[in-house]
């Protein structure tokens, strides 16, 4: 017998909420702290008042093979013994711990619908933000761009202002910007409020034709407004690919300063962003036609028409 059990209530930590206990030999399932009867709630949460009599910590189901009644008074032994009351370990199989709706492993997929549908603590995404994360994931370009994108829209990335909020930076110079040397570094400064990565958005929507007055000073209301402007540009939907592009290129000039010393010029910056984007282009959405990458510099609004 077994207890099938989901985190479908406040989740205190994600992971573990997220996880489904199936007993079988017990050896595995921690008896007190684990989700596995069915309810989901631990032991250890529904008889709180029981574990003080607890001889140690960290004891699996199988070494609680019987109980002796008369040594606890509690009123919340009856209860407990009738939750426990026909469940047997199967000796035979090793308990399982199963991915939240996925018995197959721990696919990203699944923890991003776990964020889309905020099931995860002290992470609540607005609806608008959900919606727009959702077009986000379905954005034609690289996997490891997609996952780039995703934690720059959450401001996970590992900026310098993040590492000194986790103490790994201290000192104002470690946290300055390594463009200008004027500001810290945070994604909203290092990707849309920088004067130099501004020139750098400048003649980007110089190129798309994109007005750079209309440009919000948030990075993520940005690329958000830049998709739905390539949207009604143009003739097949391109999503996200040009913020992520220009995204991509600016954190890979970011790297190529902080770890070795390699600082592009302008017009090689953007002309390498253009070239990813071209890349991504041709790649992803399998034109039927070459486009010539002069062509792509000159308007890719007439290259995508194709
Ligand atoms: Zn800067």
């Amino acid at each position: 017998m077994f207890g099938w059990v989901g985190g479908s209530g406040p989740l205190e930590n994600w992971f573990p909420s997220a996880i489904i206990c199936k007993l079988e030999n017990g050896d595995l399932i921690d008896f007190r702290l684990d989700r596995w009867l069915v309810g989901g709630v631990p032991l250890c949460e529904r008889f709180p008042s029981l574990f003080r009599f607890a001889k140690s910590s960290g004891s699996k189901v199988n070494d609680n093979g019987f109980w002796i009644s008369e040594e606890v008074e509690d009123e919340h032994v009856e209860d407990l013994i009738r939750e426990l009351g026909g469940t047997t370990p199967m000796v035979r199989l090793d308990d399982l711990f199963i991915w939240w709706k996925n018995s197959s492993g721990y696919p990203v997929k699944v923890a991003y619908d776990m964020l889309l549908e905020g099931r995860v603590r002290g992470l609540r995404l607005g609806g608008s933000l959900v919606k727009a994360l959702d077009h986000f994931w379905k954005t034609k370009i690289p996997s490891k761009v997609l996952v780039f994108g995703w934690r720059l829209l959450l401001d996970k990335l590992p900026t310098k202002v993040n590492f000194s909020k986790r103490e790994i930076l201290s000192t104002p110079i470690e946290i300055v910007c390594p463009f200008c040397g004027l500001e810290e570094e945070d994604s909203d400064h290092l990707f849309a409020s920088c004067s130099v990565t501004f020139l750098w958005w400048t003649k980007f929507c110089d190129w798309l034709g994109f007005d750079t007055a209309l440009l919000p000073v948030n990075i993520f209301n940005r690329l958000f407004l830049l998709e739905s402007f390539c949207k009604s540009k143009f003739m097949v939907d391109t999503s996200w690919l040009f913020g992520m592009a220009f995204c991509w290129g600016v954190w890979n000039c970011r790297n190529g300063i902080v770890f070795n010393g390699v600082i592009l010029r302008d017009f090689d910056t953007v002309g390498m962003i253009k070239f990813v984007a071209w890349e991504w282009f041709l790649f992803f959405y399998k034109v039927r036609e070459s486009i010539l990458y002069v062509a792509w510099c000159v308007s890719p609004n007439l290259c995508i028409r194709i």
